[in-house]
């Protein structure tokens, strides 16, 4: 069967992941990854490795900006050593409230979804620039835009909408939700024995959580943006607006302008709030562990306000379905945090849910709610590249013709 090389491009507020994938038929092979981190800084790493992960780059170059990062990334793609792609993947944050459906990229989609970039200040300014960059880079290869938001489109109308003046909806202002790419590959994973009642939890440094009813959103905690919903690494997660308020006031106190103000708002509720800003220490649930064991109390608080937070949700969420059949922990806590799990877990014997202590001993995919628990809980972790390439396939089956798609993207 022919192969066929797919490069998916994966954005994200001040990083550029790619990998390069080989679908024949079924079948996705990664023959590379890699990736910039770190854009903005002086000393931003650039890595690559192989399909097995031998690292074949490994670098710390200075990253004024996206456009030397994405330079790198574009030098790697055309030295010669990696197979040439014939269609490119874009993991898509939002795009904006007319645009629920992943699809093939032309410069007048890239300029629709640039039009709400304020919906998604962090992400999609980088995703459109590397957009119109890799239309650049491979001419007449396909772009296809794969939507986080996509998995969250079957949300209801009650669900997607917010409680606020009918003028700032029309804006499109309402809950999205994110991770979705995440969500489907959980979904994907459990065909066909996907259960009626499912919650996903997505906890990583970025952290959310689904309902899902027969394979399909029913509520996601995440909403306008990835700030909202449950806590994470560096996030607030829902949070009173009033808090809001009070942070803006004090922030125009030192008299900056009503831009710099803003600016300043979206780092405080965006980088440096969550398990960072509650534990002054770290976002990352490794150190925060070793602090704990080592009695330090603000990061026993702060992974305490994540583990209830997430509590809640879940009971919010069995409210929501109606019962539960399954939950799934995925991401680098939910894959990896034998401790988490383990709290998260605690006192929802109620809901059903029973974790075995020796079963939960492990770190990746894994079933671990004890023989007696009436939920299945689970560990899988998340296969989002491989989701991507699965719907670039799919939206290249669709494509009239290769000819038909090169007009669309440069008409
Ligand atoms: P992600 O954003 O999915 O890569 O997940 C990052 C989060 O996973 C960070 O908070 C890490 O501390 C956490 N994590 C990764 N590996 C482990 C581990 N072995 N034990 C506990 N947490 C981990």
């Amino acid at each position: 069967m022919a192969s066929f090389p797919v490069l998916v491009l994966n954005s994200g507020s001040s990083s550029i992941k790619f990998g390069i994938y080989e679908a024949a038929g079924d079948q996705r092979i990664k023959l590379f990854e890699g990736a910039v981190d770190g854009i903005g800084t002086e000393l931003g790493k650039f890595w690559m490795k192989d399909g097995e992960g031998r690292k074949i780059i490994d670098e710390t170059p200075a990253l004024p900006n996206r456009a030397v990062a994405f330079a790198l990334v574009s030098d790697a793609l055309h030295s010669g050593k990696f197979p040439s792609p014939l269609a490119i993947g874009h993991r898509t944050v939002c795009g904006g409230p007319s645009i629920s459906e992943n699809q093939h990229i032309t410069t007048e989609l890239i300029d629709e979804i640039d039009s709400h970039s304020a919906l998604a200040p962090l992400h999609t300014p980088i995703a459109v620039y590397i957009m119109r960059e890799a239309l650049k880079l491979f001419p007449g290869v396909p772009n296809f835009a794969v939507l986080d938001t996509y998995f969250h489109r079957t949300m209801s109308e009650l669900v997607k909408a917010m409680p606020i003046p009918a003028e700032f909806a029309a804006m499109g202002v309402r809950r999205y939700g994110y991770h979705g790419i995440s969500y489907e590959s959980i979904i994907h994973q459990l065909r066909p024995n996907v259960p009626e009642k499912l919650i996903v939890a997505h906890l990583g440094n970025g952290a959310s959580m689904t309902a899902i009813r027969n394979g399909e959103c029913v509520d996601t905690s995440m909403g306008l943006t990835p700030t909202g919903g449950i806590i994470s690494g560096t996030r607030t997660g829902d949070i009173d607006p009033g808090v809001l308020l009070f942070m803006l006031n004090k922030i125009a106190e030192t008299g900056v302008s009503a831009k710099e103000a803003a600016d300043q708002l979206e780092t405080l509720v965006s980088k440096k709030s969550g398990l960072l800003g509650m534990s002054q220490l770290s976002n990352d649930m490794r150190d925060l562990r070793g602090a704990i064991d080592d009695g330090n109390v603000q990061a026993r608080l702060a992974v305490d306000k994540f583990v209830w937070t997430i509590q809640k949700w879940i009971g919010s969420f069995v409210a929501e379905l109606g019962g539960l059949d399954m939950l799934v922990f995925t991401g680098g806590i939910g894959e990896n945090d034998i401790a988490s799990r383990a709290e998260m877990c605690a006192g929802l014997e109620a809901l059903g849910i029973r974790v075995d202590a020796e079963r939960n001993n492990v770190r990746g995919a894994a079933v671990i709610s004890a023989a007696d628990s009436r939920v299945i809980v689970r560990v899988i972790p998340p296969a989002e590249d491989l989701m991507i390439v699965n719907h670039v396939m799919r939206l290249l089956a669709e494509q009239p013709s290769p000819e038909s798609a090169l007009e669309a993207q440069i008409a």
